[in-house]
């Protein structure tokens, strides 16, 4: 089994290449932020209790994700691979995944990171605000959700090359250019 978590920045296209990436490769497309959005707009009870820190641009608790997680993977028990997208987001989420991996006799495979600069970041993600509408898309939210970031997200990178796990490919260019970055990565070309 193949678990890759891609890695990075809100807006670094993490979603879009992960969907490529599950398809070429058959692996379960896992975005965090899909599977929350879905429960908000269901109105779900944990749709609910989510809604208002999504819409600030804050992360939601541990607690829930790993839950969320957990359940994914009961549900894909036989995957032949999964393509993480948005998870781990803390130091307390990578530590239970890789707990929840260790009950399957599995590990995480690769982090691979996708490198934005930032002004492209923020461009990005407004655009994509006046394109979809969604709500954590306006400037001062994605001002904050880049703060989660480098608060809680990035010292991931230090916990990933500690265990010879972490590779970065440039994420800027055509779509298709950095799929191919991105495909050659994963097969260990690069
Ligand atoms: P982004 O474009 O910022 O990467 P996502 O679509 O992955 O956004 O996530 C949107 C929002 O969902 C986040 O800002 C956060 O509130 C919540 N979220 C998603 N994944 C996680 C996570 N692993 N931990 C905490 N909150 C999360």
């Amino acid at each position: 089994m193949f678990n890759l978590i891609l890695f990075g920045p809100p807006g670094a296209g993490k979603g879009t290449q992960a969907i490529k990436i599950a398809e070429k490769n058959n692996w379960v497309h896992v975005s965090t932020g899909d599977i929350l959005r879905m429960e908000v707009k269901q109105e779900t009870t944990l749709g609910l209790k989510v809604k208002a820190v999504m819409e600030a641009g804050h992360l939601v608790s541990d607690e829930l994700l790993i839950e969320i997680m957990e359940s994914v993977f009961r549900k894909h028990s036989s995957a032949g691979g999964f393509v993480l997208d948005g998870f781990p987001r803390t130091l307390n989420q990578a530590k239970a995944l890789d707990k929840m991996l260790e009950t399957l006799r599995q590990k995480v495979s690769l982090v691979l990171s996708l490198d934005v600069n930032e002004t492209e970041l923020v461009n990005r993600l407004l655009k994509r605000a006046q394109e979809q509408g969604r709500k954590d898309d306006t400037e001062d939210v994605v001002r904050n959700r880049l703060v989660q970031y480098h608060q809680h997200t990035r010292p991931l990178i230090d916990y990933y090359k500690g265990q010879k796990l972490f590779k970065e490919a440039f994420g800027e260019g055509s779509v298709d250019d950095i799929f191919l970055t991105l495909c050659n990565v994963i097969e260990g070309k690069e």
